[in-house]
């Protein structure tokens, strides 16, 4: 045993916390360890009472799925290393507790991105396994577990399985969408996806209703790796069911170098100049609007971009409005907020 991990071993305490998901509803008292090693939690599980145990990493659950009232919640966001990266298949070990948010800002510099990613990026690993979660690429790459090939679980008679779909497909797919009740994951295979940018050429278009609606979803599924559309189900009468579509693919080095030169052209044509220290790229207005010399010239480039940028079509993944329109921060009572400073420009 290493000295980390010596030092690793001293029992996690669990104390009387308070808890609730996401909702902020139905609050219950339970006792709350945070464990730093597969082996405290172990003993953690080991000497659990009758209200029994179930597994937490980062409460993003919209309801109760990760409370015990009266028993034991293992938190798992101490246990949050990446133990191995192998850069030619993607496929990236890690400890439970780490978040899609550390594997994105990880592996997306490197070219991978997560293969799955949900409403918010501050989910766990464990977590995303649990519930088996859905992105806004449903129909193209299925859910987090299609792309899991094998994780570490620890079970109520204390034994830690290795599961892979192949090895043990009943319980590889019971612990997936399993919300935690099959035991505790400890650790889990990943294959990230290989993207060649950061950016997005997303394409947005408006319905009127929802015959629209489903007939344009039909009819692009295939087209794009990612589709969300904002459905309006107040409207009466003929509108109901009206809808922004918001379509999308992973740009290529080549699409971001076309879009960003065209909106340069076009940034020169309208301005005389480009605007001093301007990134100048497409969908990234709050840069311009942060870096553009003097100030003036930044509020005008940036409202340009608001009305003309859509032709470039080209988003961030760091920003809120395509995906994570709904997370922000490390701290989710974040996830509520309106993004930041995101103009989003497209
Ligand atoms: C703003 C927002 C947007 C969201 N958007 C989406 C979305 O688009 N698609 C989607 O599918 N979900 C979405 N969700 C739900 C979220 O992705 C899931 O609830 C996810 O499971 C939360 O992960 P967590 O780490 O916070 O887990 P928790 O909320 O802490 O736990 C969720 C469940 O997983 C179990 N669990 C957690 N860790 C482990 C472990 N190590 N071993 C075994 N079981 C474990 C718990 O027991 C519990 O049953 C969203 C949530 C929010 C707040």
């Amino acid at each position: 045993m290493s000295a980390a991990s010596q030092t690793r071993s001293v029992q996690a305490e669990a104390c009387p916390t308070r808890l609730t998901g996401w909702g902020m509803t139905e609050a219950t008292v339970a006792e709350v360890a945070l464990p730093r090693s597969a082996d405290e939690v172990a003993g953690l599980v080991k000497g659990v009472g009758a209200s029994g145990v179930i597994a937490r990493g980062l409460g993003r659950s919209y309801n109760n799925a990760a409370q015990n009232d009266g028993g034991l919640v293992v938190t798992t966001t101490g246990m949050c290393d990446v133990l191995s990266f192998d850069s030619g298949s993607g496929l990236v070990t890690c400890e439970a507790g780490v978040s899609l948010e550390q594997l994105i800002t990880g592996f997306l510099p490197a070219g991978w991105f997560v293969p799955v990613s949900p409403g918010t990026r501050q989910v766990t690993v464990g977590g995303a396994i649990a519930s088996d979660v859905h992105g806004k690429n449903h129909h193209a790459a299925g859910s987090f577990a299609r792309h899991v090939t094998s994780f570490d679980l620890l079970m109520a008679d204390g034994a830690v399985r290795t599961v892979t779909p192949e090895s043990n497909p009943e319980l590889f797919w019971a612990t997936a969408g399993g919300m935690g009740l099959t035991g505790i994951i400890l650790r889990a295979t990943v294959r990230l996806k290989k993207v060649e940018t950061s950016r997005l050429v997303v394409d947005t278009v408006r319905t009127a209703d929802i015959d629209e609606t489903m007939a344009y979803l039909s009819a692009t599924d295939k087209d794009y790796d990612y589709t969300v559309a904002w459905t309006d189900c107040l409207a009466s009468g003929g509108s109901l069911g009206r809808s922004v579509i918001t379509s999308g693919d992973f740009a290529t080095i080549g699409e971001v170098d076309e879009a960003v030169a065209a909106a340069r052209q076009a940034l020169v044509q309208t301005f005389g100049r480009l605007p001093a220290h301007s990134a100048a790229t497409p969908g990234d207005a709050s840069t311009l609007l942060v870096r553009a010399q003097p100030p003036a010239v930044g509020w005008a480039v940036a409202a340009w971009l608001v009305t003309h940028a859509a032709q470039y079509r080209l988003r961030d993944v760091s920003f809120a409005g395509f995906r994570w329109s709904a997370s922000l921060g490390g701290s989710w009572t974040k996830d509520r907020a309106a993004p930041a400073g995101a103009v989003v420009a497209t």
